[in-house]
């Protein structure tokens, strides 16, 4: 049995379905104002940031921690799991 994992806030769910029906409390469009999106990158002992390459043993410490290159600005946003 797989996890499936939300790439915006690294919320775990047992299927795709239940990820996806559920609201974002780190959606990019603010909090709450969309579902989780899933994750589409394999399952890793490790998560590192697309823009930064910082890394965390899990999504959701990663995207916790503002990212000093995101691209809207320095710590303007959080870290992005790369796949
Ligand atoms: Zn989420
Ligand atoms: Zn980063």
């Amino acid at each position: 049995m797989s996890n499936f994992y939300c790439e915006y806030c690294g919320t775990k769910a047992s299927s795709i379905a239940n990820l996806t029906a559920n609201s974002c409390h780190r959606h990019p469009n603010g909090s709450n104002k969309g579902k989780h999106k899933l994750y589409e990158g394999s399952e890793k002992s490790k998560y590192s940031c697309k823009y930064c390459g910082n890394s965390a043993s899990t999504i959701s410490n990663l995207v916790a921690n503002s990212c000093h290159r995101h691209p809207d600005g320095s710590n303007k946003g959080k870290h992005a799991v790369a796949l």
